[in-house]
């Protein structure tokens, strides 16, 4: 088996299928509950400690390039699936103005 097959079985043991949202929802640690970096999925690989939305979205695309980051384009921070509807390649600047809309959206939904 290939490295990269393994880390997919290693990944979707945890994962849970939203049959609703199409979401690769992950069941295992997270990145805690409280800051802003909260809430994402966390795994181990090798001797590091990793997050697996990255390390599937690298796994099946390729590299991250520098000023890019990783966006939830389906806004579920625990979703792993590395398809556009979920995962997206967007640099910086697009991600702070989509969490920006988000955030709105959500104080919209509280009144
Ligand atoms: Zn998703």
């Amino acid at each position: 088996m290939s490295r990269r097959q393994k880390i997919l079985e290693k990944v979707m043991a945890r994962v849970r299928v939203d049959e609703e949202t199409g979401c690769w929802i992950w069941t295992g640690p997270t990145s805690g509950s409280e800051g802003r970096g909260a809430g994402y999925p966390r795994m181990s690989l090798g001797s590091q400690t990793v997050a697996v939305h990255l390390v599937m979205w690298t796994n099946e695309h390729g590299y991250i390039p520098g000023k890019k980051e990783i966006d939830h384009y389906c806004r579920n921070r625990l979703c792993v699936r590395p398809e556009p509807d979920h995962l997206q390649l967007v640099t910086r600047k697009r991600n702070a103005i989509r969490r920006e809309q988000a955030r709105k959206e959500m104080r919209c939904e509280e009144i």
